[in-house]
């Protein structure tokens, strides 16, 4: 089988530096593409109520809503409202993008704590997948999940579980660590409590061994593959705004690591975004 079998876990269609012609150029080329179908990622209530446009535009296209850490400093109590209630949206696959980022928020640390937890406690009490954005808060982020029970026997047992590469079936806890960055040994500490691991274009980087060395280590039905467009573009195309299509030469990165026919692996990959966020797998219309 070929072709619209890729997944993009996590992109930014609804980016608001595009203007509408732009957006819909996108679009147009990830409809012609083998991309079958995206995660659009919101990152404040404006952009979640892009991404859920961008949803009901195009078959294709799944969004996620949340507000990123970056705006930890500004965001009201109105807003996680908002965002809660566009959970209920039928084309609502997932709270995100959530989390810590401590490279840029140095000065907002204790208010991106607090933003990340008053989140994972509404993805807690609808059971939704998470989009965990992290960046230099490696150990607190996964303190923080641990304690708002995102690991716990009654989260994992709110989802279906899936089979690990003996055909065993393993809870899915439906935590996936975006653009994951972290080492090999913290991304086994994650899949062994439920998590999924999402690989974007560093594992094509000269410098991504630690990804490289990640993508070795951890089995491939706990993959998923993202690009985070505009950002993060794959070589051979760094230097350039990144496009949903690029993530082609993710997959071919991960399927020569895996030492798999590239196929197989894009099928497999395509099959874990599927189930981690529910979505039939429909051929792209
Ligand atoms: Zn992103």
């Amino acid at each position: 089988m070929r072709g619209n079998m890729i997944f993009d876990a996590h992109t930014h269609l609804n980016f608001e530096g595009f203007d509408e012609e732009e957006r819909a150029q996108r679009a147009e080329e990830i409809a012609a593409s083998d991309v079958g179908i995206i995660i659009d990622a919101g990152d404040s209530v404006a952009s979640s109520r892009k991404a859920i446009e961008d949803a009901e535009t195009y078959s294709w296209c799944y969004a996620a809503v949340g507000i990123h850490p970056e705006h930890a400093a500004e965001y009201t109590e109105e807003d996680l409202t908002r965002i809660e209630e566009m959970l209920a949206h039928r084309k609502v696959q997932a709270l995100g993008e959530i989390g810590l980022d401590f490279h840029y928020g140095k000065d907002t640390k204790e208010e991106q704590i607090e933003l990340f937890r008053k989140q994972l406690r509404i993805g807690m009490s609808h059971q939704v997948p998470v989009m965990i954005h992290t960046r230099d808060a490696n150990q607190l982020t996964l303190d923080i999940l641990k304690e708002e029970g995102l690991f716990s026997e009654e989260r994992k047992a709110a989802f279906p579980t899936r089979l690990n590469a003996s055909g065993q079936p393993v809870p899915d806890a439906r935590v996936q660590l975006h653009c994951f960055s972290g080492s090999a040994e913290l991304a086994k500490e994650y899949v062994a409590l439920g998590a999924t691991i999402s690989i974007g274009g560093p594992v094509t980087f000269k410098n991504g061994r630690k990804t490289v060395e990640v993508v070795k280590q951890v089995p491939i039905e706990f993959i998923m593959t993202e690009t985070d467009a505009p950002y993060l573009t794959p070589e051979p195309f760094r230097g350039r705004p990144n496009r949903s299509p690029y993530i082609e030469h993710i997959i071919r990165r991960i399927a020569l690591i895996k030492d798999m026919e590239y196929e197989a692996a894009e099928e497999i990959l395509y099959a874990n975004g599927c189930r981690f966020f529910d979505i039939p797998r429909d051929e792209k219309e």
